[in-house]
């Protein structure tokens, strides 16, 4: 089978947490009841929130992408992705105790596999994991390594600590040695206001503010050192927009060349190491309607190799079929939706790509 497109965001929903129980433990499943544990919706994509799904995409109880033959419908049928990988945005991060986190954390990434990932030759996934606990962070990513269907770490955006810090350079350590991108998508724990002033009033600044978070996990991995311990990791931001990045880039390396002594570790620019360590999905395409003016955004990234195709099926970021934004340039098309997707996930190498769709 023709390799034609990889979709690097694609989102199966969990509708609540009795599709879980069968992957939960005793003790867990009859936590649910006893404690009546409701759903761990995802804070960043409530529901009924419009750009959650487009309505055409939703089915009778009001939900899209609950199932593989649907997504694949849509995803591979219609939009003919040969491969997608799923990022599930199941609440898991916002759970308080650990140990829930944990055994939800298990419990999804099970279903995934059962209902998802044994489906349909074509999907791939990324492990979800409790960073309520880096060490608990770590056994799933240890617990789901061997099953190489499993292309990427996930985190979300925004975190109770800056992803950078010290403290979680265990999970860095453990994807980097599986061969896994870390895929940090938008959302958010809400330990901290999704801004950096302090709590908004409304969804729509939330949603606009995810790229203010992108920004500081982009300064915090590199500024503490993460990629001079770990050079191979690779980190994908998911989800966040495109055209932010340039300008913080100039922003962050003339800093950069005025106080690095501070960061000896830092031996070469920012934009250097992003363009070596870090790629981007396309969607949402955050770029100006004229198709020059999209031309010039992906020539300030300079570099060819770091967008990645992306639907964010079910989410609503594009209305139609266009799935590659007008006025990428038709040089970088196959790029983006097919060779820097293979570059940057290990585990999506055209053999055992090749392998699973025949
Ligand atoms: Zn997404």
């Amino acid at each position: 089978m023709t390799i034609t497109a990889i979709d690097c965001d694609v989102h199966p929903t969990c509708t609540g947490n009795d599709i879980l129980l069968p992957y939960l433990d005793t003790y867990w499943r009859d936590s649910v009841e006893e404690r009546g544990m409701g759903s761990l919706e995802s804070a960043a994509y409530p529901p009924n929130a419009p750009i959650t799904a487009r309505p055409d995409f939703r089915g009778p109880n009001g939900y899209a992408a609950t199932d593989a033959a649907q997504v694949t419908r849509q995803v591979c049928d219609r939009w003919g992705a040969s491969h997608a990988i799923l990022n599930c945005l199941y609440g898991v991060q916002l759970i308080y105790n650990e140990d829930i986190a944990r055994a939800f954390a298990r419990a999804l990434n099970d279903w995934i596999t059962k209902e998802w990932l044994d489906r349909d030759p074509r999907l791939r996934a990324s492990i979800v994991i409790p960073m309520q606990n880096v060490e608990y962070a770590v056994d799933e990513i240890e617990r789901c390594a061997p099953d190489k269907r499993f292309v990427q770490v996930l985190v979300l955006a925004m975190q109770e600590t800056p992803l950078g810090r010290r403290h979680h350079w265990p999970i860095f350590a453990a994807a980097e040695k599986h061969g896994l991108p870390l895929g940090i998508h938008a959302g958010s724990n809400y330990r901290n206001p999704v801004t950096s002033l302090g709590w908004p009033t409304s969804y729509v600044e939330d949603y606009t503010s995810q790229a203010q978070g992108f920004q500081s996990q982009v300064a915090s991995l590199i500024t503490e050192g993460v990629f001079a311990k770990y050079p191979k990791l690779k980190v994908v931001l998911i989800e966040s927009g495109v055209t932010w990045l340039p300008g913080f880039l100039w922003r962050f390396s003339k800093f950069w060349r005025g106080a690095r002594t501070e960061v000896p570790w830092v031996d070469r620019s920012p934009s250097e190491i992003v363009r070596d360590n870090f790629r981007l999905t396309i969607q949402p395409f955050d770029s100006p309607s004229d198709p020059h003016d999209v031309e010039r955004i992906v020539e300030h990234l300079r570099s060819d190799d770091m967008l990645l195709f992306s639907s964010d099926f079910p989410h609503w970021q594009f209305d139609g079929d266009e799935r590659i934004p007008k006025g990428i340039p038709d040089g970088l098309r196959h790029k983006i939706l097919v060779e820097n997707p293979l570059a940057t996930y290990d585990r999506l190498n055209g053999a055992s790509l090749r392998e699973s769709a025949s």
